[in-house]
This record gives structure tokens, C-alpha cells and sequence, in this order.
């Protein structure tokens, strides 16, 4: 196609005009193929002009129309939008052959400007690709559309075999060798695996200048080579371009594989043949410039990549295959070498060979500390021995996962987030001469003298194999020079044999004597040069490759020190190791790492005020439930079938807190666990199955508890009411479906009428009092006890959940529903009751537990441990010490009174409601419009002023407010100054 202009500037900006209507003002954007016009009006466009448009092409450009259409049609907005011209036309012609279409634009700038990407960038890359690929899957296209999507394309991989007939233009014969291996081995190896996987729409063309980074998101661009063709080949495609400048491409690939992975799965399969795909697209990019460079001489966006590609496909060719599968592999959260598996299971069940002439057990062992957190690291011979002499020690053992302090020379500065100080295998220290024993029968792999100075000295590897026949290796670093002639490779060396003696100082290289023993399920291509010290970015990559070496040396306090990684790191593990459904706060997630009061600390000091948590009910880290924990954690846990003073005295101590005949209690572990058990006693007393619950109420996460939660059953991914479920409208005064006088009778009313509307007999009600997820809605007077009392009169039993908000937090009661005056059947407690112990209980009348009673055991195998009796007993015992539900009274006051002063200034502040520190604080803009995305905003803004606050309630205009109970005057005048401050630069 030729690049001729069928519009200049000025006329297409009345083109613009005249079809959508929008006056802008219009300036070229470059482009390989279009012309492109950047149109800033009201808003910004492309205007893309096509010319020598053909059937084909017409057909093509409706298509892409028609997948943008449906991105955003899906709430996809990372790709541009068509704007529609008059007449809701997509595609206006401009001359006979010639056609226009007008887009969003997408801010920002291209990501092949910028130098270098961030692996958190190149995962968000590799997200952005991957919600594209997920959506379109669901795509459903016609024979025809498919059929264009097959037809003969250049930058079709599948068809990637055919490039071989003009790969000769490739005027670098050691480049076109490659590119000639590569496309070779994709059409005899890799288009077979390519065949087995699903094809779907694919964009196709994520290259680094159709990815445009804004200033908060990432957006595709450019839908004109979209072909049919399984996902993983687009994913190949952008991954292609995210390390090509990079020395290490393989580690950028494989932060995009993380990003991708953690919205579009991929499976082992996929992922095997995922750098062959990359090469690829880079070889098809050399020979496709080679031929275009050909045609067109003058044309620079051809070449635009072209130093680079060559670049990075040597690279990642010459990289060894299994380290890179290793990447890959921790990329997508699984261990790193698919083999240490087997290596584990085999060292758990077998007896090395001692490798000093003792086992640990029998010598006196003294850690040494070379971690950055150390101010006075024991780095020279003299300090050691001093440390051994002090402690009397026989032998010094340096940590595993160590992050160290000591190393020098470029790969080690610990600036850089890639240094690499975490130690890798575990450092025995010993007197220079001291023999070193083979553990296992082994042989030699490959031995030297490494004596550039503070490196290792002679080091020798053994390859062993487990009774499978799986290969690993044993590392021995820092020994004498006079082992050395002992060392043959190849040679054999049986469990108990001599390896070799420690080193002096001056022939290990500056070290103290010792040796660097090391685990490893590989040696990933650099033989003798393999890590011993692992990047800090990569640490879980090689925990997964070099094994803690304490399998085979049984050292009996443990080896692994567990440096701590960044937050970065941390964060980016957490995607794919940890479900997705668990999200985490804030924009920039922080990462506690203690508490102590009401606050806590991220891992630089920073404090925050906790107002989020109402587990911490005592504070964080209350020094008596701390002791309480530990003094009866060593001396006793076991189950509750053995007489316990502690589970019956501190059950007696909590059931006398509730009104009678509230008197049986049963331990579990979770809210939910509680609820669960709530339904089971109800549905054993009442002999019926139907469950009424309030609307936007929640009561806890397994099956049965979600079934009674309108909040998830109702909310996203919610599958409805199941057939024994009721929801009855939630009583809110303020916002909810009956309002003003007599709100309460009509809300009993809709109460009854849920009652009357179940398909199956009543057996149970359940509520909280104030009703938290809602948006901390209080229950108006009078509700509770004329529900309580509908109920009983349908023969079920009513449930109070107390998990969120009971032991003192209300204030004026010691329990939400003491508050309306009413008993309930059946209590379930959690969230505070441990203090962060996972303690939950249920507390019901003898006659309900009794029919519960009907000869099936009821056992459960943490609840009520000795431990959680003593925590709990000392959680009690401290709110009634501290006076803490009188704190929860006067502070709760004060902060409620403090708002409502800033709501008579700020009118967003609509509504002030809850009892003592169960808070919420609902934000309007006017009476029907939810703040919602100020409430979000004002909650980052806390965030960066120490202030940790949550939100609620079906729209998310709800600050809920529930720190633990010891928060003082001071920390509420915080809240409120930075209330305030918010509110003033609004
Ligand atoms: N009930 C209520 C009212 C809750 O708020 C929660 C937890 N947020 C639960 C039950 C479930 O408790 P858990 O998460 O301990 O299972």
C-alpha cells in the first residue's frame, strides 16, 4: 500500500466536522501503513484515513470496528473505542477507494520510548494483553470473518514456515542462520504443539509502539493484524518485544508471562513452547524487515526495531533451555525446576552421610548473622573464632536465604534491586584442615580454583541421583588447594568418602575457613559459575532451584533465615501464588509488616492508625494476650476430649456476658464457621430448612453462610437466592427502600412478606445489628424485637451476628443486639474474640443445643484448644481491665461529634451513624449521587497521611470506621485533621 494522502490536515479536519460533528484541530501521526490525523476537540480522536481501501480491506476494517465494538461493549477500555460518525456510521468513504473511521485516543506515549520498564510495567503489560485475549475468546465471528483471519498474512505465525522462501534477503549469514533454525524447528516441532491448543481472535501486534503507557494505565492500539490463532501466539508476540532491550530478556519475558498468566491462564503446555513462539516472531521480524527494507528503502518505521531484534534473538537462543523453563515456570507461581519435587521427596527419605565427621547434633552451634540487619558482622577470622571461643562453640553455621552484607564487585551493589546478596547454600565453619565428607555416593561434575580475590577458592561439584534416577548436585566452596589433587571429573565418590579440607584464609580467597555447601536441582547451563548467591528480584526463582541444603545436612534449629524480599517482589509472587478473588487495599498496597496498639508499621517505619481493624480488638500485639499465647502454647495444646479448666472457665466467662437463657457455647475457628453452625442448630430445632436474611448482609465465606449473604449471592459473581433463602429489605432509614415515618412498620411488613414467600417452613433469621457490609446501617428501634417475635411466630429461631461487632464495640452494650433490647436464640461470635487468634464461637439456649444433641458427634479439631481458651480468656479479661467498651463509648462519641461538625461545612457528609467504634460515615454529592469515587480517593489520601480507613455498603460511599478499642483522643483528632484537610482541598 502506498502512503499517499488522499486529505491534508485541513482538509480532514472538515471531513471530521462535517461527519461526527467535531470541531478539532488536527496534526499527523506517523504510521506503516494508515494516515493517521491526532484530533483534539472536546475530546481527542485518530482520525485514521485508509486509501486504496479494497474489498478485503473494507471487510477488514468493519471487523476491527466490530471486535472495539465489543471491548468496549465489555467494559474493556484499554483498547480504543469507534466513534460512531452521523447516522451511527463506523466507516465513512472519502473518495471511491479511499475511507475514514474515527477512534479514541489513548494518552500517553509509546512503550518502546521509554528506556527501560519496571517488572511490575511489564506485568501490567502482560495483564493488559491477557484481558484483551480473555475477552475476545468470547468472540463469536462468522465463517467468512474467520476466513480473512486464515488468509496469507506475514505476521501470521502460523503460517511463519513461509518466510523461509525470502529469509535469504537476510544479508547477516550468521543472523539468517538462525532465523533459518528457528523457523525450521517452529514448522517440524512447535506447529504440531500449536494445533492441539484452542484458536480464538487474537490481537496479534502487542509491539512495543502499540502498547501507549498513560499515566495510571496501559492501552492496545492498532487491531489491523488480528488473526485466528491460538492466544499463547499473541502473547508471543508482545513478549517478544518486552526485553529487547534488555541483557536479560529471558527475566523480562518471563514478568510478562506472570502478568499475562494472572488474568488468562497458562498451562504447562503452553508455556513449553512460549519462548520457541517469541523467537520466532523476532526471526519473522528480521526476515520481514529484511524483505521490506527490500521493497521500500525509504521507509523508517520498517526498520523502527531493528538493531534490537537480532539482539535479543541471539540472546534468548543462546540461553539455557532449562533455566529459562524455570523462569517461566516461577513465573506462573509453580516451583521453578518441575524435578525438585522428586529431589525433596527423595532426601526426606534417606540418611546422608554426615559431612563433617559428626552430626550436628553433636556439636555446639553457634549462627552467624552476615545480613544487612547486622551492624557488627563477624566478617573476619579473627571475629569468628572470637564468636566461637565466646560461645564455645565447634562449628558456625551461616544461613540459607540469608540476604548478605558482605559481598563486593558490580553483580552484588545492594542498591540495585537485582543485587544479588541472598545466600544460597549454608556456610559451615570449622577450623582451616577441617575434613569435608561426601553425603551421598556422587561424582565428580566439574571442579576449579576460583582465586579472584573473595571468591571461592577450589570449589568442587558432585552429581548424585535419586532412586528414580533424577540428577542433582552437591556444591562444596572455600576449600584447601591440597584437596585439589584428588579431584577428577568423573570420578566416583561413595556416601562417607573424603571431598576435601577446609581452606585458610589466603587460599579460599579472603574468607574465614569454612565451606559453602550448596543444594541443587540443576546447574541451569553455567556449570562451575552457577549462582551461589541468588538476585534479591528473584529469590523465590531460586528457592526453587537451590534447595535449602538442610535436607541433607539436618541441622536441627534450621537453616533458612527468610530474608525479607521487597514489596515489589512479595507483591508480584502473591498474583499468581495466591487466589486472585483476594484483593488487596489501596491503589500502591502497603506491606505491614508489625503492629502495636492501634497502629501499624510498613517495612521503612512508617506508621498508620488502624481504623480498619476490628479483629486487633485490644490492640495489636497486646503484650498480655501475647504471654497468654505463648506460656500455654508451650506447655499444652491438644483437643477438647480431655477435661481443659481453661475452655469450660473461659466458656462460663463469655456465656455470663449474654442474658440467660444464653448458655451453651460451642468453639470454632471463623465467623463463618460459627454461622455455619448456627444454620445446623436452627435447622436441628426447628426441623425446617428456610433462612431469612437481610439484604446486603453477610454473614461469612463457605457454602452455606455465602447462600445466606445477599451481599455476595447478590453481588458481583453471585449466582442469586438458592430455593431455601429468603432476603428481606435492609431497614435503612437514610437511603434505603422505605423511608420517614412508619419506615419501621412497612419494613416489618416486607419482613412478613419474605417469611410468607419462602417455598419451604422457616427455621431461622438471621441479622446483625448494626449491619456492616450494608454500610454500617443501625437497625432503627423497635425493628429487632418485632422481627424477632414475626419470626418466632413462623416457628424459627433468630440469629444475632456478632462477629463483626460485639465485646464492648458499641459502647453502651456489650453486645449489638443488647442495644435493641431483644434475646436472640442463637449468638455467633469471631472476629474479636482472639484478637487475631482465630477464635469464633456459638452461644445458644440449652433447649436448642440440646435438640441439637440427637447422637451425631459434634467435634471439632481446633475449636476451643487449650490456646485459644487462654487467648480468649486474656482478650476478655483485658477489655473488662482497660475499660475498654467505656473508651469505645466516650471515643466513638467524640469522633461521631467531631464529623458531624464537618458535615454542617461540608454537605458530602451526608450521614454520621453507629454506636461507640462501630462507625460509618455515608458521602453524598447530592441526594441520589453516591460519593463513591471520593470515598476511594479519601482513602488513598489518608492513606498518605498515616490513616488507614475502609469503605462499604452496596455503592462504596460508606467510610466504615472501626479501629481496635484502645484508640486515644489524639488518634481520633488525627482522623478528624485529616478528614478536614481532605475536605478543604476538595
Ligand atoms: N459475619 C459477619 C457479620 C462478618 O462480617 C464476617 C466476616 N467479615 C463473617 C461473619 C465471617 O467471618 P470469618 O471471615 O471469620 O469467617
Amino acid at each position: 500500500m502506498k502512503n499517499k494522502t488522499t486529505l491534508d490536515a485541513n482538509a480532514a479536519k472538515k471531513f471530521l466536522q462535517a461527519n461526527w460533528g467535531i470541531k478539532a484541530d488536527l496534526s499527523a501521526l506517523p504510521s506503516e501503513r494508515d494516515i493517521n490525523f491526532k484530533a483534539v476537540g472536546d475530546k481527542t480522536y485518530v482520525l485514521k484515513i485508509y486509501t486504496e481501501v479494497n474489498a478485503t480491506l473494507k471487510a477488514s476494517l468493519n471487523f476491527q470496528n466490530k471486535v472495539l465494538n465489543f471491548l468496549q461493549d465489555n467494559s474493556i477500555h484499554c483498547a480504543p473505542a469507534v466513534i460512531g460518525a452521523k447516522k451511527n456510521k463506523t466507516l465513512i468513504p472519502v473518495s471511491k477507494s479511499s475511507y475514514a473511521r474515527l477512534l479514541s485516543f489513548h494518552d500517553g506515549v509509546a512503550w518502546g520510548n521509554a528506556a527501560t520498564h519496571s517488572g511490575e510495567e511489564i506485568e501490567q503489560l502482560g495483564r493488559l494483553i491477557a484481558t484483551v485475549d480473555k475477552k475476545l475468546a468470547s468472540l463469536k465471528i462468522t465463517q467468512t470473518e474467520k476466513n480473512s483471519l486464515n488468509a496469507p498474512f506475514m505476521w501470521n505465525m502460523l503460517q511463519a514456515g513461509k518466510i523461509l522462501s525470502w529469509s535469504g534477503k537476510i544479508e547477516d549469514q550468521e543472523l539468517r542462520k538462525l532465523v533459518e533454525k528457528t523457523l525450521t524447528n517452529f514448522q517440524k516441532n512447535i506447529v504440531p504443539e500449536l494445533k492441539k491448543l484452542p484458536k480464538q481472535v487474537i490481537h496479534n501486534d502487542g509491539n512495543d509502539y502499540n502498547i501507549i503507557v498513560g499515566s495510571e494505565t496501559l492501552s492496545l492500539i492498532d487491531f489491523g493484524d488480528m488473526i485466528y490463532a491460538p492466544k499463547i501466539v499473541g502473547a508471543a508476540v508482545a513478549a517478544a518485544y518486552v526485553g529487547i532491550k534488555s541483557e536479560d530478556p529471558v527475566k523480562e519475558i518471563a514478568a510478562f508471562v506472570r502478568g499475562y498468566h494472572s488474568i488468562n491462564p497458562l498451562s504447562l503446555d503452553e508455556l513449553s513452547i512460549f519462548l520457541e513462539l517469541v523467537k520466532v516472531r523476532l526471526a519473522s521480524s528480521v526476515a520481514n524487515a529484511a524483505l521490506q527494507r527490500g521493497n521500500n528503502p525509504g521507509n523508517e518505521y520498517l526498520s523502527i526495531s531493528q538493531n534490537d531484534v537480532p539482539r535479543t534473538l541471539k540472546l534468548i537462543d543462546a540461553f539455557d533451555k532449562n533455566f529459562a523453563i524455570f523462569r517461566l515456570r516461577n513465573a506462573i507461581g509453580f516451583e521453578a525446576n518441575p524435578n525438585a519435587k522428586a529431589i525433596r521427596d527423595f532426601l526426606l527419605t534417606v540418611k546422608p552421610a554426615n559431612i563433617l565427621k559428626k552430626s550436628f547434633n553433636d556439636l555446639k552451634r553457634v549462627y552467624i548473622n552476615w545480613s544487612f540487619d547486622n551492624p557488627e558482622i563477624p566478617r573476619s577470622t579473627s571475629a569468628i573464632e572470637d564468636l566461637m571461643a565466646k560461645t564455645g562453640a565447634d562449628v558456625t553455621i551461616g544461613y540459607y536465604c540469608e540476604n548478605r552484607n558482605v559481598y563486593q564487585g558490580e553483580a552484588f551493589k545492594p542498591e540495585a534491586a537485582s543485587a544479588r546478596t541472598f545466600h544460597l547454600g549454608v556456610d559451615i565453619g570449622m577450623p582451616a584442615g577441617t575434613e569435608v565428607f561426601a553425603p551421598l555416593d556422587g561424582i565428580i561434575e566439574v571442579f576449579n580454583n576460583n582465586s579472584t580475590h573473595l571468591d571461592y577458592g577450589p570449589v568442587v561439584i558432585l552429581r548424585h541421583k535419586t532412586d528414580t534416577g533424577i540428577n542433582f548436585w552437591t556444591l562444596y566452596g572455600h576449600l584447601s588447594i591440597d584437596s585439589m589433587p584428588n579431584w577428577k571429573i568423573g570420578k566416583e565418590l561413595k556416601a562417607g568418602e573424603l571431598v576435601g579440607r577446609m581452606g585458610k584464609e589466603e587460599e579460599n580467597v579472603g574468607w574465614p575457613p569454612h565451606t559453602h555447601f550448596q543444594l541443587l536441582t540443576d546447574l541451569c547451563g553455567m556449570g562451575i559459575d552457577i549462582y551461589v548467591v541468588a538476585p534479591r528480584d528473584e529469590v523465590a526463582l531460586w528457592r526453587g532451584i537451590s534447595l535449602n541444603p538442610n535436607l541433607i545436612l539436618s541441622i536441627p534449629n534450621g537453616t533458612d533465615a527468610h530474608a525479607k524480599i521487597s514489596p515489589e517482589s512479595i507483591r508480584s509472587e502473591r498474583r499468581v501464588v495466591i487466589s486472585q478473588n483476594l484483593s488487596l487495599n489501596f491503589k500502591k498496597p502497603i506491606n505491614i509488616v508489625s503492629g502495636s496498639g492501634a497502629y501499624l508499621f510498613d517495612e521503612k517505619g512508617k506508621s498508620y492508625l488502624d481504623l480498619v481493624n476490628n479483629v486487633a480488638h485490644v490492640g495489636h500485639g497486646h503484650p498480655r494476650v501475647v504471654a497468654a499465647a505463648a506460656a500455654q502454647m508451650s506447655v499444652l495444646n491438644t483437643n477438647t476430649r480431655y477435661l481443659h479448666q481453661s475452655v469450660v472457665e473461659y466458656g462460663k466467662a463469655l456465656t455470663s456476658t449474654m442474658p440467660d437463657p444464653l448458655s451453651v457455647i460451642f468453639f470454632v475457628n471463623s465467623g463463618s464457621e460459627a454461622n455455619d453452625l448456627a444454620i445446623r442448630l436452627a435447622r436441628a430445632h426447628t426441623k425446617a430448612k428456610a433462612v431469612v436474611a437481610l439484604r446486603h448482609g453477610y454473614h461469612g465465606h463457605t457454602q452455606s453462610v455465602v447462600e445466606i449473604s445477599p451481599y455476595k449471592f447478590l453481588g458481583k459473581g453471585g449466582q442469586g437466592a438458592a430455593s431455601h433463602v429468603g432476603v428481606a429489605e435492609l431497614p435503612d432509614l437514610f437511603r434505603g427502600k422505605f423511608t420517614g415515618k412508619k419506615a419501621t412498620d412497612k419494613y416489618i411488613e416486607n419482613l412478613k412478606k419474605t417469611i410468607k414467600g419462602l417455598k419451604q417452613p422457616l427455621s431461622a433469621f438471621f441479622a446483625e445489628s448494626i449491619v456492616s457490609t450494608a454500610g454500617q446501617i443501625v437497625l432503627p428501634d423497635g425493628y429487632l424485637a418485632a422481627a424477632y417475635k414475626l419470626v418466632r411466630s413462623h416457628g424459627g429461631v433468630c440469629v444475632s451476628d456478632e462477629v463483626q461487632i460485639g465485646m464492648g464495640r458499641v459502647g453502651d452494650k456489650f453486645w449489638g443486639f443488647e442495644l435493641h433490647g431483644v434475646v436472640p436464640d442463637i449468638v455467633t461470635l469471631g472476629k474479636p474474640l482472639g484478637n487475631g487468634h482465630p477464635l469464633a464461637a456459638v452461644v445458644t439456649t440449652p433447649e436448642i443445643a440440646a435438640s441439637f444433641n440427637n447422637g451425631m458427634e459434634y467435634f471439632n479439631t481446633f475449636g476451643g484448644n487449650p490456646v485459644s481458651a487462654a487467648i480468649g480468656q486474656a482478650v476478655l479479661e483485658v477489655v473488662y481491665d482497660q475499660k475498654l467498651q467505656l473508651n469505645a463509648k466516650n471515643m466513638g462519641d467524640y469522633l461521631r461529634l467531631g464529623v458531624k461538625e464537618l458535615g454542617k461545612k461540608y454537605p458530602i457528609i451526608s450521614d454520621v451513624r453507629g454506636s461507640g467504634l462501630f462507625i460509618g460515615v455515608e458521602m453524598m454529592i447530592d441526594d441520589k449521587t453516591p460519593a463513591t469515587n471520593e470515598v476511594a480517593d479519601l482513602m488513598e489520601f489518608a492513606l498518605s497521611k498515616g490513616v488507614l480507613l475502609s469503605c462499604d455498603g452496596p455503592d462504596n460511599n460508606v467510610l466504615k470506621i472501626k479501629p481496635p478499642l484502645v484508640i486515644t483522643k489524639s488518634d481520633v483528632d488525627l482522623l478528624l485533621s485529616v478528614l478536614s484537610d481532605w475536605l478543604a482541598k476538595k
